[in-house]
């Protein structure tokens, strides 16, 4: 059996950051199922298919073959065979993958990969459903949040350090309504599981953050 630990919470609550090195640290793999879903989201933005468009989407989402390879320890997003990891991290991608991951075809289609890599592998996986539905039975169990002015200001500092031209209130709003979307959906909402540990970060260093997780894992 693989040792997991799922991570989940709101937009910009540290997930990604916190989870690849706690990756490092313990040499496991990090699955970023976020990247899967901005994948899927991608696929329909080049095509010309709106994501509001349930239809559409639901109708060409098997056309995406999404999957995952490491390169030096890097998770690499391949779709149709095409490395995409440059091209889902704008804002007008994430907006849309939150609309596109609310229908239940899609979520099918890249849970079960999910289920496959943390079956075949240690990992530390991160996204909205990961302790409620995909790995109910992970090892360890994490919801990390912060309030949403720390979120938003953090996404604005990367955005900005990446040399993109972003406006913090606007940030603050898409993020705002995509958690709502994402914990109002019908199918697998972002919710704290039961057994699940709360961390919020809103006043801690990712350092801190990483002790604390790490500690629960050295319990289990
Ligand atoms: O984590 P990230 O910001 O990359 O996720 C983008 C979107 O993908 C989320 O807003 C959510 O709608 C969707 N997602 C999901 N389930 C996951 C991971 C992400 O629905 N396990």
């Amino acid at each position: 059996m693989s040792y997991n630990i799922a991570i989940d919470g709101p937009a910009g609550a540290g997930k990604s950051t916190i989870a690849r090195a706690i990756a490092k640290r313990l040499n496991i793999i990090y699955v970023d199922t976020g990247a899967m879903y901005r994948g899927m989201a991608l696929y329909m933005l080049r095509r010309g298919i709106s994501p509001d468009d349930s239809q559409a989407v639901i109708a060409h989402c098997s056309e995406a073959d999404i999957t995952l390879k490491y390169e030096n320890g890097t998770q690499v997003v391949c779709l149709n065979g095409e490395n995409v990891n440059d091209c889902i991290r704008t804002e007008e991608v994430g907006n849309a993958t939150s609309k596109i991951s609310a229908l239940p075809p899609v979520r099918e289609r890249i849970t079960a990969l999910q289920r496959q890599l943390a079956a075949a592998s240690d990992c530390i996986m991160d996204g909205r459903d990961i302790g409620t539905c995909v790995l109910p039975d992970a090892d360890v169990k994490i919801y990390l949040t912060a309030s949403s002015a720390v979120r938003a200001r953090r996404r604005y500092d990367e955005l900005t350090a990446k040399g993109q031209s972003c406006d913090l209130a606007q940030i603050q709003a898409d993020m705002e309504e995509r958690d709502y979307r994402d914990m109002h959906r019908m199918v697998s909402p972002l919710r704290q599981a039961e057994d699940a540990v709360l961390v919020d970060s809103s006043d801690m260093t990712p350092e801190q953050v990483m002790e604390t997780i790490l500690k629960l894992c050295r319990k289990r």
